[in-house]
């Protein structure tokens, strides 16, 4: 279980699951014969607050969780949603 921020620049110890995010990354992908019982092997990963603002989780080809900055574009609907009320309007 996780219990520090992802961002290694940061590595704020998890107190409060309310706060920041939590992403959960399958990590058995890639590993393991075609046609062999897999196991599932989720990893859980966690962003504080001020972390997750700017920064967010992503999952590369290799299977690697690499924290990249967030683009504008998801962080403005995080904050609020898409005004489709004003879209149709104009
Ligand atoms: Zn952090």
């Amino acid at each position: 279980m996780v219990s520090n921020c992802a961002n290694p620049g940061c590595g704020k110890p998890l107190h409060y699951l309310r706060e920041g995010r939590i992403y959960i990354f399958d990590a058995s992908s890639g590993v393991g014969d075609p046609g062999e019982k897999r196991q599932r092997c989720l990893e859980h990963y966690w962003l504080c607050g001020s972390c997750a603002e700017t920064l967010m989780l992503v999952q590369d080809a290799q299977g690697l969780v690499r924290v990249l900055p967030k683009p504008a574009a998801i962080r403005e609907t995080d904050e609020r949603l898409p005004a489709f009320g004003s879209m149709l309007a104009s």
